[in-house]
């Protein structure tokens, strides 16, 4: 009889708060104790609860496997997220903040929202804002300020939106995480040109603290950070 031996999973925490490793794959430590979505691939070590953060899934995830340093999420954070979606990304966010942290996640279509929502029942660290992030003053009585803005839309007036959100609902000091699609921006025009375009602007106004291209895992995308 052949039997392999399978070794038990190790999670080792990574210098970037919240996040475990092994072999190799991302992990966040589960808030609750269930799976938050179908396709979950969840991994136990001891008592413990990990959920495996799929880098072709989520663009912040992609951001990890490209050798980020920081996300700048820390355990009590308060999150503002535009284009959360059915909250794949937001909610690792939520393991990583934890029961006293709060992620606000905005997004104008019903049905990902709808979703969310539900999420949001399992996870009480989670408010979904059924607004237009070109709109910050529409939500401005269930935003408070917060000490990071993650962003994901496509939209060709991504930097716009992401700038304004900034200037209202982020802390000084804070971070903001913007995903950069750039073919919502200029389909014609070289992705390299379009980030450095980017770059520019925000340089303007704000500290540039990363810059990565997310490719293989997506294509024309890539992570800037600034902070305030
Ligand atoms: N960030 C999500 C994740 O990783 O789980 C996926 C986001 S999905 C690629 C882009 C989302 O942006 C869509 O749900 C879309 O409805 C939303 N969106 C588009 N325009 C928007 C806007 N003006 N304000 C806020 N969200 C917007």
């Amino acid at each position: 009889i052949c039997r392999r031996q399978i070794s038990r999973p190790t999670m080792i925490p990574l210098k970037i708060f919240g996040i475990f490793e092994d072999r190799r794959k991302f992990y966040t430590k589960s808030l609750i104790d269930t799976k938050s979505f179908q396709d979950d691939i969840i991994v136990k070590d001891g008592d413990e609860l990990f959920r495996y953060w799929n880098p072709r899934s989520s663009k912040l995830g992609a951001y990890l496997y490209k050798g980020a340093r920081d996300i700048f999420i820390r355990e009590a954070s308060k999150v503002l997220y535009l284009g959360v979606a059915s909250g794949t990304t937001a909610s690792h966010i939520s393991d990583i903040v934890g029961k006293n942290g709060m992620v606000f996640g905005v997004d104008p279509a019903f049905r990902p929202l709808t979703n969310f929502y539900f999420l949001s029942k399992e996870r009480r660290n989670l408010a979904p804002i059924l607004a237009d992030a070109s709109d910050p003053a529409s939500y401005k009585q269930l935003v408070p300020q917060v000490d990071l803005i993650i962003q994901d839309i496509a939209q060709r007036h991504q930097t716009l939106i992401f700038r304004r959100n900034i200037d209202m609902y982020l802390r000084k000091g804070g971070f903001a995480i913007l995903s950069i699609k750039s073919r919502s921006i200029d389909v014609k025009q070289k992705p390299s040109i379009i980030f450095k375009r980017v770059r520019r602007e925000l340089e303007h106004d704000y500290t540039i603290v990363d810059f990565k291209s997310i490719e293989p895992y997506e294509r024309d995308h890539a992570i800037i950070i600034i902070k305030k």
